[in-house]
Order: C-alpha cells, then sequence, then structure tokens
C-alpha cells in the first residue's frame, strides 16, 4: 500500500467503513510505516480536537415532529409501477402479434404476409 493510498483511505477506516481486507491492509502498512502512523494520529488529534470543540445540538421536540411528518406525506417510490407497465406493453404487443399471424394464416396467400410480419418484429426485436 502506498502513502496516498493510505491517506485516501484513512478517514473510511477511521469511520469503520472501509472493508475488513483493506482495513487489514491498512493497519498491516501503518504498523510499518513512522510517516503513516505519525498521520494516522495527527488525525486522530484532529479528530479528538473537533468532537472536544464543536458543540452538538439536539433538535426540539417540535422540529423532530415536523420532520417526521414531513417525511411521512412524502411520496413513496413505486419501483414495480414501471415494471407492471412494461409487463402490460409486452403482453398488449405478443397479443397484437399473434392476432396477426393468425389473420394472415386464415387469409388466402398468407404465407407471404405472415413472414413478413414476422420478419417485421424480427427486426423490432433486434434494435
Ligand atoms: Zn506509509
Amino acid at each position: 500500500m502506498s502513502h496516498p493510498s493510505f491517506e485516501s483511505q484513512l478517514d473510511a477506516y477511521l469511520d469503520g467503513e472501509l472493508a475488513a481486507v483493506d482495513a487489514r491492509e491498512l493497519e498491516v502498512h501503518v504498523a510499518q510505516c513512522r510517516e503513516c502512523m505519525e498521520f494516522r494520529d495527527r488525525r486522530l488529534a484532529l479528530r479528538a480536537a473537533i468532537k472536544a470543540r464543536v458543540p452538538t445540538f439536539q433538535a426540539s421536540d417540535v422540529l423532530r415532529a415536523r420532520v417526521r411528518a414531513t417525511v411521512r406525506k412524502a411520496p413513496r417510490v413505486r419501483p414495480w409501477r414501471s415494471l407492471a407497465i412494461a409487463a402490460s406493453l409486452a403482453v398488449v404487443a405478443l397479443g397484437t402479434w399473434q392476432l396477426a399471424a393468425r389473420r394472415s394464416a386464415g387469409g388466402g396467400g398468407g404465407a407471404p404476409h405472415r413472414r413478413a410480419v414476422i420478419g417485421s418484429a424480427y427486426r423490432e426485436a433486434m434494435v
């Protein structure tokens, strides 16, 4: 692991967001690299100073209630809706194709027309 790679992953590591394999690789490197160990220690000191000096605020009960009400009113995303529309269109297309194929088979000289319908459907499917 190189130093720049270590530096870019350090915050994720300190937040516990790094994958186990990457975290282990990083720990091995830090244990062997004085420069990176000092960088980590400086970053830990900075985090501790921020935590000690930056005040935290609790949301009021009124604000919490307003946020919850807003979240409840937000429209829900329904991913199944677009899937249902696509399935409906596929059923209609299949039905139309079968109807056209039956009509062409029933009429005189339907074979060339049926081939044309099948060919058209095939070309549309390939696009
Ligand atoms: Zn290093």
